[in-house]
């Protein structure tokens, strides 16, 4: 066998147990347990107080926890002090020392180390081709953009060959142009130098152009953990679809045996769902699932085996650009947006019945949510 195919076995780096941060009577951070794996870029994502910085922090050593354990490589760093943890953070505020030249910020955290002035050089001129600033070695922070600055303090973070660096909203500061060159260079920074990165964002698309894989934080807790792609498309409950791009939700009741009534109709659903009879239930579609028809349209394109249909009335047809958006409501008054339009689609004219058809597979199934899930955000 060939030992280059066999994949090589993820090992844990950091583990996070049942860390808890309690500020007075408020959790910031929930009974929360996580590990990351040795060499993963790994994304926290969710919106604003969510607890994502609280648990960066405490994996700096910032913050310590109420309660719960870290480890790297197997060794509790609860009492360990930041500068003792192999680990590196960049902030969104670049916080450059601005009397210092771009060589020496670089150079500061190998200087406090003492390391010896030869090696320090030729760390120093390793960083600063790294992330591409040589002709700008004397230069003051100020003399820089905030793209190039930002540059320093990664090279800066990175200069000691931490194991793993943090990395708090680094690109928050910068316009969308830059976030996404930078982006684009943290992605193959991370790919030539194999550390572990632990990323913060609220940003979903950064979040998907970055990560191996995302943790979804929501309350304090980690809702859902995986590939972008796993996230996107199977999301595990309703709070994660509805944070993920765009959803449908549609309230249904099982009746046993990979069906369900929805508004009245029987509709079908993944075979795999497990579901009692009579329970309730929440059928997510994504828009690009979803395929909206004319009434002479459905009538000539029998339905698929495997599909369901229902009618709503058109609300609006939006273009825009690369994609169109129909929106539409049902009967029993569940809004649908559908971005599958049929040649016709265009066409379709707010206040025009339209049939909204989805395969059963695409449809994931939830038995469990809050209504407060089915909101954006
Ligand atoms: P995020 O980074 O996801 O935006 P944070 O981890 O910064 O969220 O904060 C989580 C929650 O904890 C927020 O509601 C925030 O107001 C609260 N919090 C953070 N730091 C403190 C503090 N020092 N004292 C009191 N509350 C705090
Ligand atoms: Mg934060």
């Amino acid at each position: 066998m060939n030992a280059i195919l066999k994949p090589t076995p993820h090992t844990t780096l950091v583990s996070l147990r049942q860390l808890n941060k309690h500020y007075g009577d408020f959790t910031a951070v929930d009974n929360l347990s996580l590990e990351i794996q040795d060499g993963e870029f790994l994304t926290f994502l969710g919106s604003s107080g969510s607890g994502k910085s609280t648990t960066l922090s405490m994996l700096a050593g910032f913050e310590t926890p109420s309660s719960g354990e870290i480890e790297v490589a197997g060794r509790s760093l609860v009492n360990v002090p930041p500068h003792k943890r192999d680990i590196g953070m960049v902030f969104q505020r670049y916080s450059l020392f601005p009397h210092m030249s771009v060589r020496d910020n670089i150079a500061f955290p190998l200087a406090i180390r003492k390391l010896p002035a030869a090696e320090r050089d030729k760390r120093v001129n390793a960083m600063l081709k790294l992330v591409q600033l040589e002709a700008f070695a004397h230069r003051r922070p100020a003399q820089l953009s905030g793209g190039q600055q930002q540059r320093v303090a990664i090279a800066r973070a990175l200069v000691y060959e931490p194991r793993i660096l943090l990395m708090d909203e680094p690109l928050g500061a910068l316009d969308k142009k830059l976030r996404e060159d930078l982006q684009d260079e943290l992605r193959h920074l991370h790919r030539r130098l194999g550390i572990t990165i632990v990323y913060v964002t609220h940003d979903q698309e950064e979040a998907m152009r970055l990560s191996q894989r995302i943790a979804i934080f929501s309350h304090g807790k980690v809702v859902g953990l995986g590939s972008g792609v796993e996230l996107y498309q199977n999301p595990p409950n309703a709070f994660v679809a509805s944070f993920l791009g765009n959803s449908n939700f549609l309230q249904a009741t099982a009746t046993g045996n990979a069906g369900a009534v929805f508004e009245g109709q029987p509709v079908s659903i993944r075979p795999q769902a497990q579901t009692g009879s009579q329970q309730p239930l929440l059928l997510m579609v994504r828009p690009e699932k979803a395929l909206a028809l004319s009434q002479a349209a459905a009538a000539a394109t029998p339905l698929p085996p495997g599909w369901n249909e229902v009618a709503a009335t058109v609300s609006e047809v939006l273009f825009l650009g690369e994609s169109q958006t129909c929106s539409a409501v049902t009967a029993g008054g569940t809004a649908l947006t559908v971005k599958a339009l049929s040649a016709s689609g265009m066409a379709l004219t707010p206040g025009e019945a339209v049939r909204v058809r989805w395969a059963a597979g695409d449809a994931c199934v939830y038995t469990e949510w809050a209504a407060a899930d089915l909101k954006k955000g």
